[in-house]
């Protein structure tokens, strides 16, 4: 993995003075990687402990890193290259597990991998910004700066660990007025990962911001399946559609904690009241307990046909999604990876690409869980990855 990388590393462009440089990019970024990789909460501390020749040699044997850098040169330098020069390490750690058959058990559908998609905002500050944050005026007249992503990964209702693709940042480019924001990013993302992924069966799994006609036609135009939620007060033309049914698609048992789960479904109506409506198949969910009262439901819409075999699966795989926040955002922001923690902010990509070396040292430590016996071994003996 840390080769495959490696060569990722060696091969974006030098956009610096060879005179002037003396750390190669890839001991640069690869050191910062290791940074995330230790969860290290700063790089001051993190260079401190390299001191100590064991660290150090550590870095060299672990990493491949011939000097080390210094803690300023690592930003600038970092700032300074375009966070699209990552998307290989992602496409290519996922083509390896693919064909070494670990990703055999997240098939939700056979040759279909469900990829659950969100926003999520890793920078805010009132101070510190640059000329690519997103900006929002409040009613007081103070203007606040953040930077998002749009996340996709790979996930499956009985895997505990996921996948990550490689996001889409959400910035604003040089020149352009209207602010970037979460549909687009989608799109951009949607069309990327067919693109690095040319034949793979894919399901995208989104909230109710996705349920929209546009959306539903850009993913289809993809080639790829959809799942999205869609809440009945969203869709009031197709709801009144599917109440004037005198009957429909039904199923319902009960648990052995007394818990009924009620599925129905529609296939093929209208989305919306326009005439060139996209066609939808409509499937909800309700628990219920024992004294009747309905403690979850949630409605979605997709193009795969519904039928009693596959509402159960269907159903557990739009329940799923909230795993992209919890499994993925939330490890990063709270379990040891400081996303959140200002490393930094530089003025063009410093701070998308700290996004991507953590979500990278998430997703090498997410491979080791899934495929390496040691350190299975190893988490349970010692408990967090940074004590490890
Ligand atoms: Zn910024």
């Amino acid at each position: 993995m840390r080769k495959s990388f490696s060569a990722v590393l060696k091969a974006i462009p030098e956009t610096r003075d060879k005179n002037k440089s003396t750390y190669s990019q890839h001991d640069i970024v690869m050191s910062a990687f290791a940074c995330m990789y230790f969860q290290d909460p700063s790089f001051l501390a993190f260079q401190q402990r390299l001191e100590n020749k064991l660290k150090s040699s550590n870095l060299k044997t672990l990493f491949e890193v011939k000097d080390i850098p210094k803690d300023t040169q690592l930003r600038d330098v970092l700032d300074k290259i375009p966070t699209e020069n990552f998307s290989d390490v992602f496409s290519h750690m996922f083509e390896q597990l693919r064909r070494h058959h670990h990703l055999k058990e997240f098939e939700v559908i056979p040759g279909i991998y469900l990829c659950s998609v969100d926003g999520s905002q890793y920078h805010s500050s009132k101070k510190v910004s640059c000329e690519h944050c997103l900006t929002k005026q409040h009613q007081n007249g103070v203007t606040s700066y953040s930077h998002s992503v749009l996340q996709g990964a790979i996930m499956h209702p009985s895997q505990r660990q996921v996948i990550p693709m490689m996001p889409e940042i959400i910035r604003n480019e040089d020149g352009t007025k209207k602010q970037d924001c979460e549909l687009n990013a989608t799109k951009r993302f949607l069309s990327q990962l067919r693109e690095r992924h040319p034949k793979l069966g894919l399901m995208i799994c989104g909230d109710g911001l996705f349920s929209h006609q546009p959306m539903i036609e850009e993913t289809l135009k993809q080639a790829m399946h959809y799942l999205y939620v869609a809440k009945p007060d969203d869709h009031t033309y197709m709801m009144e559609w599917i109440s004037a049914y005198k009957e429909i698609p039904s199923y319902q048992y009960k648990d052995d904690k007394e818990r009924t789960h009620n599925y129905r479904w529609q296939n093929k109506i209208p989305l919306n009241g326009k005439e060139n409506t996209v066609e939808v198949n409509w499937l909800e969910y309700q628990l219920t307990n024992s004294q009747g009262k309905i403690t979850f439901q949630n409605s979605w819409v997709t193009d795969v046909n519904v039928t009693r075999d596959n509402i159960k699966t269907l159903v557990n795989a739009g329940r799923c999604r909230w795993k992209i926040e919890n499994e993925c955002f939330n490890t990063l922001k709270n379990q040891g990876y400081h996303l959140t923690h200002n490393y930094g902010h530089g003025k063009d990509y410093l701070s998308d690409n700290m996004y991507i070396l953590t979500l990278l040292a998430f997703y090498f430590h997410q491979i080791f869980e899934l495929t390496d016996k040691k350190y299975q071994a190893c988490r349970v003996t010692y408990g967090s990855k940074r004590q490890l």
